[in-house]
């Protein structure tokens, strides 16, 4: 009996271990499993703990770098596709509205080539710090493209995003990179409303189009494109 005892003393810390690793793809207790003493168990329980962190840390960090854009730490297009279902449908089951508003800097080319790329860069930077002072938590922003952005705005319907976007205009056209004139940093805004079932696609189509009559119209302006209900 004093036997066994002593083999089940010494085996029951992997066992834990062992029952830990089977259901860390569910709940990660793993990791916080104390090893005692300096015996191969306690060895293994640590090593495997330590390989168990970096990959959580390596994890965190590479899903961060797929769905965030380097240059604004705004999110990027893959997670805005991916998050918009989501937000939609949830938007529909509380009957709350949903708009999108969509923006592009206005003749950056311009910028680019009279002042060069770097301060281009500075600009797209600043344009994610504004966008990122304006909104609120749950409010999602993402650069789509080069310097085309979209803002998706939970529980707020499109006359309130048509005044999020003047607002965001007027922030845009205030702030100011050297050496630019004050003034030049300016965008044109294109905003939407979801319909119901709307799919993102579908939004961002309407929202362009909207943008677009903003440019034809001079740039520097919000326009709003709203189906009839
Ligand atoms: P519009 O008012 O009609 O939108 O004119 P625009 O000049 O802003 O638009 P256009 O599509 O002609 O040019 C977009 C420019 O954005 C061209 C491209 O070099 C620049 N661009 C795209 N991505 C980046 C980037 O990451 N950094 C910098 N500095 N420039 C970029
Ligand atoms: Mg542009
Ligand atoms: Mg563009």
């Amino acid at each position: 009996a004093i036997c066994l005892f002593a083999i089940w003393r010494f085996i029951r810390p992997l066992h834990h271990l062992a029952v830990a690793l089977k259901k860390y793809p569910e709940d990660k207790s793993v990791l916080k499993i104390q090893s005692s003493g300096n015996d191969e168990i306690a060895i293994v329980t640590d090593v495997t703990k330590s390989m168990l962190m970096q990959v959580e840390e390596l994890t965190k960090k590479l899903k961060h770098q797929a769905t965030t854009d380097f240059l604004t730490g705004l999110a990027n297009r893959r997670w805005l596709t991916e998050q918009v279902p989501g937000l939609q449908s949830q938007a529909e089951r509380a009957n709350e509205p949903l708009s999108v508003i969509l923006f592009d800097l206005d003749n950056f080319k311009h910028i680019n080539d009279d002042y060069g790329h770097d301060v281009g860069d500075n600009v797209l930077m600043i344009v994610g710090e504004v966008v990122k002072d304006s909104l609120r938590p749950y409010d999602l922003a993402a650069r789509i493209g080069g310097e085309e952005f979209c803002i998706v705005l939970p529980r707020t319907s499109g006359e309130s995003a048509l005044k999020i976007a003047e607002r965001l205009r007027a922030a845009f056209q205030a702030s100011y990179v050297e050496p630019l004139p004050h003034g030049r940093i300016t965008c044109s805004f294109g905003v939407v409303q979801a319909g119901p079932g709307e799919r993102l696609q579908q939004l961002l189509r309407r929202a362009d189009t909207a943008l677009y009559r903003a440019k034809d119209a001079g740039r520097n302006r919000v326009i709003g494109a709203f189906v009839e209900k």
